[in-house]
Parts: C-alpha cells; sequence; structure tokens
C-alpha cells in the first residue's frame, strides 16, 4: 500500500467539496473493493475519503411506487430489509448471495454500482429494474449509466447518493455463483412490469451487463421457461478465461435466464 491520508467526511457536501478540490482522493464506501486494490499498489490515490459512515447516505424506504435504497447501505441492510422484502424480494435475495459475510456487512449498494465489476451482482438488479443512479450532480437513467468494463456514466468528483427502483410486478434473479469468490459467472435479473414490459439483464458472461433483448421479446408474448428454452445465446464477445470459455457462458445465460422465470412463473 502507498502512503496515503485519510479523511472521514462529515456530509456529502464535505465530501463533494474535498473530492473536487483533491482530484488524486477517492471515495471509500465499503472499502471491500477499493482497500484490496490499494493492497495491491493497483491505485496511488492522495486521500481516502470515508463516505460509508454517513447517515444521510443510508436508508431504505418505499416512495410511491419507487423503492430507493441509500448508496451507502450495506449489503446485509438490504437482504435483511423488511421493506426490500416486500417491495422487490429478489433485490434482497440477490444481496444476500453477495459474496460472503464479511463482504455483506461492509460492501455496499453504491459502490458496487459505481465499481461496475463486469461480475458484480447489484448492476443486473439496477438495469433490470430500469433503476435510476442519483448522484450529486444529477440522476442517470440505468440504460445510459453502465459504460463497459468497470465503466459508468459517472464523472470526476459526481457522488452517488441513492439507486431509485420502480417497483416491478414480479421479478427474480438467479445466479451461477464462482466457487472461490462468489462473484457471478453469469446472473440473470428478470422483471416483469406488466402489460409485456419485460426486463432482462446478464451480469457475469460479458465485459459488462447488458440486456438480453431477444428474452425480453420471447418472455413478452410467452412468458414461460419453454420461451427461453427455444433461444440461442452467441457466445460470440462473451468473457472466456481460465474458469469457463465463452461458450459455457452462454450456455449459462439461457439456464440462469430459465431459472429465475421458472422461479417466478
Ligand atoms: C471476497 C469478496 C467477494 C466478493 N463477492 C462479490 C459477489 O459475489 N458479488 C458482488 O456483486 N460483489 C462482490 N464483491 C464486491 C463487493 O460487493 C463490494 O462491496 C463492492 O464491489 C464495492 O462496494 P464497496 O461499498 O465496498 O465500495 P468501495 O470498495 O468502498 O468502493 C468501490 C469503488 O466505488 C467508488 N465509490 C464508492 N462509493 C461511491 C459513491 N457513493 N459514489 C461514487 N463512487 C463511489 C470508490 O471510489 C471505488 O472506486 C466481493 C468482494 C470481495 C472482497
Amino acid at each position: 500500500m502507498y502512503n496515503l491520508t485519510y479523511k472521514r467526511a462529515k456530509s456529502i457536501d464535505e465530501a463533494k467539496q474535498f473530492i473536487g478540490a483533491n482530484p488524486d482522493a477517492k471515495l471509500m464506501s465499503g472499502g471491500m473493493t477499493l482497500l484490496p486494490t490499494l493492497k495491491q499498489r493497483l491505485a496511488q490515490p492522495s486521500h481516502v475519503v470515508d463516505i460509508g459512515g454517513l447517515a444521510e447516505l443510508r436508508g431504505i424506504e418505499v416512495k410511491g411506487d419507487r423503492l430507493i435504497v441509500g448508496a451507502a447501505t450495506r449489503h446485509f441492510d438490504v437482504a435483511s430489509s423488511a421493506v426490500v422484502k416486500k417491495a422487490i424480494p429478489a433485490l434482497a435475495y440477490l444481496a444476500n448471495l453477495i459474496g460472503d459475510q464479511q463482504v455483506r456487512n461492509m460492501g455496499t449498494m453504491g459502490g458496487s454500482v459505481a465499481n461496475n465489476d463486469p461480475a458484480a451482482d447489484y448492476p443486473s438488479a439496477v438495469l433490470a429494474l430500469n433503476a435510476s443512479v442519483v448522484t450529486t450532480k444529477r440522476e442517470i437513467a440505468a440504460d445510459s449509466y453502465f459504460k463497459g468494463v468497470f465503466e459508468t456514466a459517472l464523472e470526476a468528483g459526481e457522488i452517488i447518493t441513492k439507486i431509485s427502483f420502480p417497483l416491478p410486478k414480479r421479478a427474480a434473479y438467479a445466479k451461477f455463483a464462482h466457487p472461490a469468490s462468489g462473484y457471478a459467472m453469469t446472473g440473470v435479473f428478470v422483471a416483469d412490469f406488466g402489460g409485456g414490459n419485460i426486463r432482462v439483464a446478464v451480469t457475469g458472461a460479458g465485459p459488462g451487463v447488458f440486456r438480453w433483448k431477444e428474452a425480453e421479446a420471447a418472455l413478452a408474448k410467452n412468458f414461460s421457461k419453454q420461451a427461453v428454452s427455444g433461444l440461442a445465446v452467441k457466445a460470440d464477445g462473451l468473457n472466456a478465461d481460465i474458469h469457463a470459455p465463452a461458450e459455457y457462458r452462454a450456455n449459462l445465460v439461457k439456464v440462469m435466464c430459465e431459472r429465475a422465470v421458472q422461479s417466478i412463473a
């Protein structure tokens, strides 16, 4: 780890101003991704600005037809929240599949969505549920937020404050976890908003989360496992590594989607 200065922010405004004045500073929420990165000397920020303890960034509530989750809300709090379990049970289920107990006790939704690891779970829920990423500058629709491997629409100094999810009629997540890390080899989130408005988002299989539009169209006509079974997933462009070739992940996309649909239907 390189030397750096640790700063605990007292408010979002203070963090915003500090990051604005110190372009080499880095935000830290749960630290579950940032700390290993620093320990491996893969980043050398001048400061770490800790926003994980800010009460104004925490909390879960339903407001009208939306579920709002504060950016510094930990995975454990999402997984165990009675509000989330009632509003979007699939989101609580997903949160409970992230990493292990230690990671869930520290990692946060905002940190995960800001980091946009191609194998992270939350991006699939944010995209399939057509959520908005609310920041200190603006509100970004999920469809224009995720840009690729660890890339998002966030600009320098922009802080995610909350994620706002529209409530689906029904939704489900199915994940094939890497046996060592727990990250998604492939995870598929299916959301049905009624009236044929189905959204399917895939994580882990490609260089970033993506919508599987063929499955959305097929499920809009016939919401059944069989509708997905008839589809072919091309391996082109999917991830291939020592854990699995692209063809294996292509098959996982279909199987995980079938499982998600089956668990709903
Ligand atoms: C062993 C292990 C297993 C894991 N398994 C999984 C898994 O199965 N599935 C999964 O999805 N994830 C997994 N993770 C990652 C975990 O979910 C992290 O918690 C998450 O990726 C980052 O959240 P964090 O709050 O710890 O962010 P941090 O590490 O604090 O920050 C991550 C990045 O986001 C930035 N950032 C943080 N908060 C904000 C904000 N509010 N606005 C703007 N930028 C911000 C930081 O500057 C940093 O660049 C695992 C991690 C570990 C260590």
